[in-house]
């Protein structure tokens, strides 16, 4: 039996993350995946291929709609060819989790292809490819999550989808109605309105991206209604039913009514649940919580103490980049050091265009925890960058603490957010003032000036281009 210093189970970004580290400070270490290709949700089903889509669907928008602007003219009709579109985008994810194989041979990582179950606390059973049982020291919980749905929904995986499906349909959708107005359904929406669907939005809340800042809702739902998608906001989904090719979904809406939609694919993307199916965690003594959740402490351990959980699995925000925290945030604990992540400084961004990026407290949250801040806001129609490349809808909002100036959180909604929203994280890491921003010099004509105005609005109301 092959004997490991730390094995993980997943190969996602918390998993492969961690057996790099893991590997980096001299562990023996292996990685069990379930799946022929290594990544998890973020390389295979998630981050990757959704954004390789965004990415096309975004020339294809400027080519159709914006490149005359620019004096580019393309003479003949401009089309679509999805089936090119999505054999790329499967290039790209191909590419990319073949990158992670090169990086497991790199650092020495033994992979075992299969499912991995526990057999006990240092022992795992492997069902699959490479079937066997290994013995490792510690192992890390790395398995990540699956789309969840609503009780009443059958999903058929052709018409009544998740994201999965909708990253490789065989046909643009005539008319697409989208359960759930957060991240997926927004960044999937956008690629789908963009090659022509019909979109309609079907939100519980009373705003799009409803964790988020409120004036990033409002921002990107004018957007989306800008791009004729119908936003159903306060809608509540009561029924989705496929009839042939087609699919019905009822919901009813704040005044009672029953409202009903027709369309040819419904995608469902209300959350996504931790996944541990098969795992046989009782085996090892390792405890869920009733979120169905591995429950970790502080240390990210779970109640058996030679066994760490991490990623989309435990408590937190579902991001790729959470999870690789975490999964090198184990690795240091393992090997004795002691690392430290702040979780109230890791950004969230949507990859719609406008980029939506957050990092640090929202306005509610601020005024829900009884702090006085002050708010500076500057829009990127104000800057010579986003003029020159027509990209001017959106702004950069800070919020600063008004008595100290320590910046609090920013939020901000624009094309590049997605780069953005970096320096706002190493400003809020070295726990800077607004003031510190502002004293900064940002190259010119850069989408960045926008960060360095609105810390001279939230300083002293002394932005100086509006
Ligand atoms: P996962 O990536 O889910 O990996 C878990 C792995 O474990 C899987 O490969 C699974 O097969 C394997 N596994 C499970 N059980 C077992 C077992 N018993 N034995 C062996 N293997 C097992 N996040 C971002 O930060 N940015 C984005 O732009 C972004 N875009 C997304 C777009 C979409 C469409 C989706 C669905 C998600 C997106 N996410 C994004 C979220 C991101 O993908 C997840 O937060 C991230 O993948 C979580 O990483 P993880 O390592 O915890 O788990
Ligand atoms: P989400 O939590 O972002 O959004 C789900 C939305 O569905 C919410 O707005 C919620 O109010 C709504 N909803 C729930 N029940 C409903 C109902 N019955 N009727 C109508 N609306 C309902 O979840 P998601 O978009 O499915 O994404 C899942 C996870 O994947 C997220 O946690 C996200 O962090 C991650 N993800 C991240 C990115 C990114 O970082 N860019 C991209 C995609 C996915």
């Amino acid at each position: 039996m092959k004997s490991y210093d730390v094995a993980i189970i997943g190969s996602g970004p918390g998993g492969y993350v961690a057996a790099i580290r893991c590997a980096q400070l001299g562990m023996k270490t292996a990685i069990i995946e379930k799946y022929s290709t290594l990544g998890g949700t973020c390389l295979n089903v998630g981050c990757i291929p959704s954004k390789a889509l965004l990415s096309s669907s975004h020339h294809y928008e400027e080519a159709t709609k914006h490149f005359e602007d620019h004096g580019i003219e393309i003479p003949g009709e401009i089309k679509v060819n999805l089936e090119k579109m999505i054999g790329r985008k499967q290039a790209v994810v191909d590419q990319t989790t073949g990158g992670i194989d090169f990086l497991m041979k790199k650092n020495n990582i033994d992979v075992f292809e299969g499912l991995g179950s526990f057999i006990d606390a240092t022992h795992i059973k492997i069902e699959g490819k490479d079937a066997q049982e290994i013995e490792a020291k510690k192992i890390i919980i790395a398995t990540g999550s699956k789309p969840s749905t609503l009780p009443f929904i059958t999903l058929d995986k052709e018409r009544v989808i998740t994201s999965t499906e909708a990253l490789k349909l065989k046909e643009i959708p005539k008319h697409l109605i989208i359960i759930g107005g957060g991240v997926i359904g927004l960044e999937l929406g956008q690629v789908y309105r963009r090659l022509g669907a019909e979109v309609t939005v079907i939100e519980y809340m009373d705003r799009i991206l409803p964790t988020m800042d409120a004036g990033l809702s409002k921002e990107l739902n004018k957007v989306f209604k800008k791009a004729k998608c119908k936003m159903m906001l306060s809608h509540k989904v009561q029924s989705v039913e496929r009839n042939g090719d087609e699919v019905i979904v009822k919901a009813e809406n704040k005044k009672g009514e029953v409202v009903e939609f027709k369309g040819d694919y419904c995608l469902v993307s209300v959350g996504r649940k931790p996944y541990t199916a098969g795992l046989n965690a009782e085996a090892a003594g390792v405890k869920l919580n009733d979120r169905g959740q591995v429950e970790v402490n502080e240390h990210l351990q779970t109640s058996a103490s030679n066994i760490y959980a991490i990623g989309d699995v435990i408590k937190g925000a579902m991001l790729a980049h959470k999870a690789e925290e975490e999964g090198v945030f184990v690795a240091e604990t393992m090997a004795g050091q002691k690392p430290h992540i702040d979780y109230n400084l890791i950004p969230g961004v949507v990859y719609t265009w406008p980029e939506v990026a957050a990092v640090g407290k929202t306005e509610d949250q601020l005024k829900a925890d009884n702090v006085e801040y002050k708010v500076g806001q500057f829009p990127f129609r104000a800057l010579g960058r986003a003029r020159a490349s027509g990209d001017i809808d959106g702004f950069v909002k800070i919020l600063a603490d008004k008595t100290t100036d320590e910046v609090l959180g920013v939020h901000m909604i624009g094309a590049r957010c997605a780069d953005l929203i970096a320096e706002a994280v190493t400003a809020m890491e070295f726990r800077a003032s607004a003031e510190d921003i502002s004293r900064m010099s940002h190259a010119h004509p850069t989408f960045a000036e926008a960060v360095k105005e609105a810390a001279l609005a939230a300083t002293d109301d002394r932005a100086l281009h509006v």
